[in-house]
């Protein structure tokens, strides 16, 4: 089979891990007889910097044309002090917001080469972890109405607005009942209902969709709560749902708990097969350029891909065991590298590991 790939490699260490996913791909490819063709666009910074714009229109279409989409990171210090509409971030928010992309999927698994590397301690990663974060990705606070005001009081004031519809959190409940079917079903739902009304219809509306899947445990959790239980109990979570903001901080800590940010890839999907499929980490400027970087989030975000958009599980699966055998190796790029006796490798040289343990 043939399938076209948009690639957006973006800025800072983005190009250095999305073509070391992109190397994969290859390599898979002639492994199991596919072609995987790539268009790159630009995106983020360098977009800004070439075109003038984060999200360029033909960056727009080409996604959209695609069969799936591969992704680096954007951003830097550069290009921070621009207004909202003419960040990076905005090229992020455009290309969901087109895509439909309303479902984000980060899995958080602890390797067993890679316990030293958890910053907790060992009585608790010791029988590791592996846990799905399912993040509603197109509603919220992100996307609500904002503003900045004068009052004669207090001089100026800014707002941000959290709002959920029923078919927002229905769509999205029903992406982690899915998913918990398939592993050990058991859901666990955050949210601030103490205190929020969008997190109370939230709630009922989770509750509701739990009646369609009675095989699956459904937990309410507080955030604070959560944020708590994940550094004294990560084992106790199979798939965990929430809400867009909640979620990026969560699962921000989730992967650092597993050692390191660079280990952790994504997938975000809406109602079709195109799927947007990116490292969860950002562009990294302090190591950009030095040839460093962790590949791994990235390599497996491609593997995310073959499995989620095009249906290829046992390529997804090679690729997925490959990166376990060179961690079981002993292989480590510097981000991880915490304990172990052998010198740190270079981004090309992991992927270069992960190529060879494939094949
Ligand atoms: P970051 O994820 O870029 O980096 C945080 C820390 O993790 C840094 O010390 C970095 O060196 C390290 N790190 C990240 N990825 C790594 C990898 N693959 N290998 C080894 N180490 C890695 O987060 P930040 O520093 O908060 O943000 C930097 C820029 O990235 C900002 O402009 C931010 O807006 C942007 N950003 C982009 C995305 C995205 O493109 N999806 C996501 C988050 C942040």
């Amino acid at each position: 089979m043939d399938y076209n790939i948009a690639l957006i490699k973006g800025d800072g260490i983005g190009p250095e891990v999305a073509s070391g996913a992109c190397e994969v791909l290859q390599a898979i490819g002639e492994k199991f007889g596919h072609t995987f063709s790539f268009a790159e666009y630009l995106a983020g910074g360098i977009a800004i910097d070439e075109t003038g714009e984060p999200l360029p229109q033909e960056t727009l279409e080409g996604c959209k044309a695609s069969d799936s989409v591969l992704f680096g990171a954007i951003g830097g210090l550069k290009w921070d002090n621009l207004p909202g509409h003419l960040r990076p971030e905005a090229a992020l928010l455009g290309l969901r917001a087109a895509l439909g992309l309303y479902s984000n999927i980060r899995p958080v698994r602890l390797y067993r080469a890679l316990k030293d590397a958890s910053p907790l301690r060992s009585d608790i990663v010791s029988a590791g972890f592996d846990i799905v974060i399912v993040r509603e990705l197109t509603g919220g606070i992100y996307f609500g109405e904002r503003g900045r005001r004068q009052s004669a009081e207090n001089g100026e004031e800014a707002f941000d607005t959290e709002c959920y519809s029923e078919r927002e959190v229905e769509r999205i409940a029903r992406v982690a009942f899915e998913a918990a079917l398939k592993r050990s079903c058991r859901v666990t739902s955050v949210d601030k209902a103490n205190v929020l009304e969008s997190s109370r219809l939230w709630r009922e509306v989770v509750h509701r969709v739990a009646k369609d899947y009675p095989q699956v445990e459904l937990v309410d959790m507080l955030v604070d709560n959560a944020a708590m239980q994940l550094v004294r109990n990560p084992a106790q979570f199979d798939v965990l749902v929430t809400s867009n903001m909640f979620g990026d901080i969560l699962s921000d800590e989730a992967s650092q708990i597993t050692g390191s940010i660079g280990m952790l890839p994504s997938s975000s999907l809406g109602n079709t097969t195109v799927g947007f499929y990116e490292p969860i980490h950002g562009s990294a400027p302090d190591i950009a350029g030095q040839n460093i970087a962790n590949p791994i989030a990235c390599i497996l975000s491609a593997a995310m891909m073959l499995r989620y958009s095009f249906d290829l599980s046992k390529e997804a699966d090679c690729i997925e065991q490959a990166v376990e055998a060179v961690l079981e190796k002993g292989c480590r790029t510097v981000d991880i590298a915490s304990g172990s006796e052998s010198a740190p490798l270079s981004t090309a040289a992991m992927t270069q590991e992960i190529i060879s343990a494939l094949r």
